[in-house]
């Protein structure tokens, strides 16, 4: 069964979506924190990030170059922040591995 992301990734549910290549899919979240709020995730369904394997290595380092790729597209490479969410505890409410790309506004340290 797969999730509102994966609904997403097949077109099922539309999204603004910024950028996508064979590995990845990044859209606006629908209830922004930020200025510029994005969501990358990988098309194949990852729940979170404690569940990847060894075998996820080149698609997570994949993600992280595009969401570089991402934040100079949509002109934030100066200052944006990458946050994920791992199980409930920890705010993750979509089971489909994704990284929040935030910017725009200050970015306070610590998180909350
Ligand atoms: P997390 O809480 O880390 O699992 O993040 C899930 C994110 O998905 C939240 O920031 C939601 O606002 C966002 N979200 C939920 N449904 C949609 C949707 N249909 N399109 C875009 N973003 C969504």
């Amino acid at each position: 069964m797969a999730t509102l992301f994966g609904k997403i990734v097949t077109r099922e549910i539309p999204a603004d979506i910024v950028y996508e290549d064979e590995h990845c899919l990044a859209f606006r979240d629908i209830n922004p924190q930020a200025p510029t709020h994005v969501l990358l995730i990988p098309k194949q369904e990852i729940p979170q990030l404690a569940d990847a394997a060894p075998a996820d290595q080149l698609l997570l380092g994949h993600l992280l170059l595009a969401a570089g790729k991402v934040a100079r597209q949509l002109g934030v490479a100066d200052a944006f922040r990458l946050v994920v969410n791992n199980g409930a505890a920890a705010g993750q409410t979509v089971f489909h591995l994704h990284l929040h790309l935030l910017a725009g506004r200050p970015l306070h340290w610590p998180p909350g």
